[in-house]
């Protein structure tokens, strides 16, 4: 498989040659015709096999279709949330998507605990189609209404396994509560474990089950 294939949109194309890569790993060659196509999907991967990728390419691509190249905050709603257990993870997980999406208008921030949130507040409230967060930090914007995800389309549950493991869940709660329910669901977990499951269960519909 190539990544033409999928027929990802060009501006991605772009950026995935910039990147120099030349063919998709084989959690992306599953995963992405199905995330394209708008289905949840519950994905067993370790990181180093592309799976950041995986969820970030497709995601883009969907995102493309309505990029708004207006100034404006208002035309830049979050549309895609991904939660990520820690700093590093969360941190990763942005610098693909701003690598992916350098040749595009779509907008992406970053936020997580542990440094001062005003830089994080300008740069949420300056508008981001894709948010990368940690649970507990997210919360804090959310409270200070620095951010609103009610236009969220897409969201993403990164390592919910580690998640659960630290104590997650509650504020994974509290944030699912406030994002539209038609929304497609993408949880990506080193194992199966029965919380994993029941997770899945509570969350996603119908899910695409991927493991490589
Ligand atoms: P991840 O599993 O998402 O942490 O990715 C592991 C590493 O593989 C990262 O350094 C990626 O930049 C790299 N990578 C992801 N997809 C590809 C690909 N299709 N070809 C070559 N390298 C890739």
């Amino acid at each position: 498989a190539s990544f033409e294939e999928f027929g990802l949109h060009p501006n991605l194309l772009t950026a995935i040659a910039a990147t120099g890569y030349t063919k998709p790993t084989p959690i992306q060659s599953q995963a992405i015709p199905v995330i394209i196509n708008g289905r949840d999907v519950m994905g067993a991967a370790q990181t180093g096999t592309g799976k950041t990728a995986a969820f970030t390419l497709p995601i883009l691509h969907r995102l493309m279709a309505t990029a708004n190249t207006s100034a404006s905050p208002a035309r830049h709603p979050v549309r895609a949330l991904i939660l990520a257990p820690t700093r590093e993870l969360a941190d990763q997980v942005a610098e693909n998507v701003k690598r992916y999406s350098k040749f595009s208008p779509l907008r992406a921030a970053v936020v997580f605990g542990g440094v001062d949130i005003g830089p994080q507040r300008e740069a949420v409230r300056r508008g981001c189609e894709v948010l990368i967060a940690t649970p507990g930090r997210l919360l804090d914007h959310i409270e200070q209404k620095n951010v609103n995800l009610s236009q969220v389309s897409t969201f993403v549950l990164d390592e919910a396994d580690r998640m659960l493991d630290m104590g997650f869940l509650p504020d994974l709660e509290r944030i699912i509560r406030l994002l539209p329910k038609q929304r497609q669901n993408l949880l990506f977990s080193a194992t199966f474990s029965n919380d994993i499951r029941k997770l899945a269960r509570t969350y996603l519909t119908e899910p695409v089950e991927i493991e490589t």
